[in-house]
């Protein structure tokens, strides 16, 4: 079985940082990719808030360019998930990859990221990239002109909804309560917006089209009202979910997100976690970087001690 040093699992940019900076300590990581490439962030159309480009950078350039950093120095990468881990008989953990390959690695960086929620209606996924949209920012200049509506009262959603305006001619927010769970500030912005429209105690029953997005069937929670709402895009921001279901049981989380201390290191020595899988509130390129420097840096000092610590073990027996 391939015994590796350093298993990172995700490649977002929390986790080609942290291959990065495993990889410059000589420490020889391998990757697994993952389903998607880049993570989250290889779907942003344009990143704007990331220091040091002026000009704005497509998420997929900038993931590919850390990816191809990180090589430079000795990172390894295999297009691959990890379906099983085994953290609960320690050192050195076994963990399986979806073509059934087995692994044993001395220590671990879990970076697998969150994915958007999804409402489950029938149409969503037949819809998704053809007028269904979990990313304002990857999709909506696709929807010029168009009327869409926005689905979640959450910070996401407002900011994204007014985001949105630059481009639709109409963003009506669908949301299930009567009040927004958003920001004050960005409710204040939305309320103002005349672009924006509210349509409380509703939930999405079904996206419905031809091809494309047409219309959806909205019900009002209140009166059990049901009827059609024309909408040629539907965002859905309804908040997202932790990819962390296959370390459930074996490690410490919270609302499935993993828990870290202060060096990134989870519950479990030697398994560190960084990014949007322990991070349900900053979730920014920029934080998921810092997070991935950290949890290498973290874990290249806490292995050394660990061989140091094996090594004085072996002298004293053999003396
Ligand atoms: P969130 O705060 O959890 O909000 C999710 C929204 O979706 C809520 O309004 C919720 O309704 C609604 N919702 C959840 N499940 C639903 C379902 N099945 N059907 C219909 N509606 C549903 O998620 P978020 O907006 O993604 O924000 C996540 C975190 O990131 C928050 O801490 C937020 O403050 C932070 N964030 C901050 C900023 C910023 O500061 N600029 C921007 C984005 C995100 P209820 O309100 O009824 O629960």
């Amino acid at each position: 079985m391939q015994h590796e040093k350093v298993v990172i699992i995700g490649s977002g940019p929390a986790g080609l940082t942290a291959a990065l900076y495993t990889a410059r300590a000589n420490l020889n990581p391998l990757v697994f990719i993952g389903n998607q490439f880049g993570g989250q962030a290889a779907l942003t159309h344009e990143i704007e808030n990331y220091p040091g480009f002026v000009e704005a950078i497509s998420g997929a350039e900038l993931t590919e360019r850390m990816r191809e950093q990180a090589e430079r120095f000795g990172a390894r990468y295999e297009y691959a998930s990890i379906t099983e881990a085994d953290f609960k008989n320690g050192r050195p953990f076994r963990i399986k990859d979806d073509n059934g390959n087995e692994y044993l690695a001395e220590t671990v960086i879990v970076t697998s990221g969150a994915d958007p929620r999804k409402l489950g209606v029938p149409g969503e996924k037949e819809y998704t990239g053809k007028g269904v949209s979990y990313c304002g920012t990857c999709d909506g200049f696709f929807f010029r002109g168009k009327h869409i509506i926005v689905v979640g009262g959450g910070d996401s959603a407002i900011e994204e909804g007014i985001f949105l305006t630059r481009f639709a001619s109409k963003v009506d927010v669908v949301h299930r309560r009567d009040s927004l769970r958003a920001g004050k500030l960005l409710q204040d912005r939305a309320f103002r917006n005349e672009k924006m429209n509210f349509i409380w105690n509703t939930v999405v029953e079904e996206v419905v089209g031809n091809g494309k997005v047409d219309h959806v069937r909205l019900r009002n929670v209140e009166t059990n009202e049901v009827y059609d709402y024309p909408a040629e895009g539907v965002f859905i921001f309804i908040g997202h979910d932790p990819n962390s279901s296959i370390y459930a049981g074996q490690i410490e989380m919270e609302d499935g997100y993993i828990v870290t201390d202060k060096h990134m290191m989870t519950s479990v020595p030697g398994v560190f976690a960084a990014g949007e899988i322990q991070d349900p509130i900053y979730r920014q390129v920029a934080t998921s970087v810092g997070q991935g420097t950290a949890a290498a840096m973290s874990l290249e000092r806490w292995l050394s001690h660990q061989e140091a610590l094996e090594e004085a073990e072996k002298a004293e027996a053999s003396a």
